[in-house]
């Protein structure tokens, strides 16, 4: 089954707002094994909004637009989905009265412009919008379908997940989807490729993708199987075979950040950890304060930017800072170790480097950073040397020192 997706929208093509709605979209619908073929954008015209869903229809099997179906958008993508299935627009008063309730309960009134949304194209199927005024629009027939979504990211989200995803997996009909996520860092994708190429899978039913991001790659593995049992099992094995050869670099199996992982390992372990950094700018303070519940192991962090900070709060003696330089792993030690018995945390994790463009030389160059991690037992410090641009150094060395953080916590 093959997929097209639509993105309507003057915001979109102008590039004012990114799309980030296809991307979205495609990801779900490769994870319960669509493939998706065609991504097209089209501003606020009908006629070409009309264009777009009718060369869609006559070559996709499924069909996701979204945008342009609010109240306050002079309801230009049903005008076009009128236009292009040679329908018209026809009152739901079941749908007034759904959203007339749903006002009540916020205590607010409809407004009238939202009454819009009661007219919908005749013979379409209405899915429901958990969130939002707009309902999703579907069309089907026996070999193809047409979805239109609102445009908001949430309120698409959520007709997808609620509705778009199990009505497709019905419709597809072809027993069960075992999907599994193997979450890997500090190497990179052509490096995962050379370790696990002859093991990926070669049949269409059974698929492994690379999937790299700002954390590191992820594995996704796609079974598709007439039987639940056989679905796992080839999954199961082919995810064992992974761990076997790269499972130093998976930090989980599942869809938790590291982060997450990091976490619920200290917490687990009943320990706190705080953070001294220099190049990452309180960014791995950052990543750990975004899980809830964070404050039951994370104590706080320094960020050390300037020699007297590291020095004047940090207590990192001044003959390394002028011996080794800011930049070193004996700094990086001595922040690591002069947090942690700062705050009186269980472990203390720093980070010092050249996070670029400006700063490098030859002996330290952009890229370089050091982290360290202390414990009661010790201190250690990994070099690492990074490519990219400022940002990419910063997210990469920050990522990375959480998983030296996951490591020293699981004794690896
Ligand atoms: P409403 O009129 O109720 O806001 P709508 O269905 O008419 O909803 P649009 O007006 O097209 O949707 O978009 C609403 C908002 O959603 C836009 O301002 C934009 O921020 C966001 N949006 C729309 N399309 C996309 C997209 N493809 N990717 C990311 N964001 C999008």
């Amino acid at each position: 089954m093959n997929a097209e997706i639509i993105t309507i929208g003057e915001e979109i093509i102008s590039g004012h707002t990114l799309d980030t709605n296809s991307a979205y979209i495609a990801n779900k619908l490769s994870e319960i094994g669509i493939a998706v073929r065609y991504r097209v954008s089209v501003g606020d015209r009908v006629e070409d909004i009309e264009e777009a869903i009718l060369t869609a229809w006559n070559r996709s099997a499924v069909t996701i637009a979204t945008g342009g179906l609010g109240p306050t958008t002079d309801d230009i993508t049903k005008k076009a989905i009128c236009n292009a299935f040679e329908r018209k627009l026809i009152f739901h008063d079941d749908l007034l009265k759904l959203l007339e309730d749903r006002f009540r309960s916020l205590h607010r009134k409809l407004p009238a412009v939202a009454q819009n949304q009661a007219l919908q194209p005749q013979g379409a199927d209405l899915l429901d919008n958990p969130i939002g005024s707009a309902p999703g629009i579907l069309f089907q027939e026996d070999e193809r379908c047409f979805v239109a979504l609102p445009g908001v990211p949430s309120e698409m989200e959520a007709i997808i997940s609620q509705s778009v995803l199990p009505y497709l997996r019905k419709r597809q009909g072809r027993g069960h989807i075992e999907i599994r996520r193997l979450r890997t860092t500090g190497i990179t994708e052509s490096e995962l490729s050379e370790a696990i190429a002859d093991l990926e899978p070669t049949q269409d039913h059974f698929r492994l993708a690379y999937l790299p991001g700002y954390q590191g790659v992820d594995l996704r593995l796609v079974c598709q199987a007439s039987e639940e049992a056989e679905a796992i099992a080839k999954v199961d094995k082919l995810a064992e075979a992974i761990v076997g050869r790269v499972g130093a670099f998976i930090y989980t199996i599942g869809d938790q950040s590291i982060s997450e992982v990091v976490g619920s390992l200290l917490t687990a372990a009943g320990k706190t950890v705080a953070t001294a950094e220099s190049c990452t700018g309180g960014l791995v303070a950052k990543m750990l304060t975004d899980v809830s519940g964070s404050s039951s192991y994370f104590l706080g962090s320094v960020v050390a930017y300037s020699n007297d900070v590291k020095h004047d709060v940090l207590k990192v003696p001044t003959e390394l800072l002028q011996g080794y330089g800011a930049v070193s792993a004996q700094v990086a030690e001595a922040m690591a170790t002069g947090i942690r018995i700062l705050v009186s945390s269980d472990y203390g994790l720093s980070l010092t480097g050249v996070a670029g463009p400006t700063g490098g030389t030859p002996e330290k160059p952009v890229g370089l950073v050091y982290i360290g991690c202390a414990q009661a037992s010790g201190v250690v410090s990994k070099k690492i040397n990074l490519f990219g641009t400022r940002q990419r150094v910063r997210e990469r060395s920050a990522t990375m020192a959480l998983d030296i953080l996951r490591k020293t916590i699981i004794g690896r």
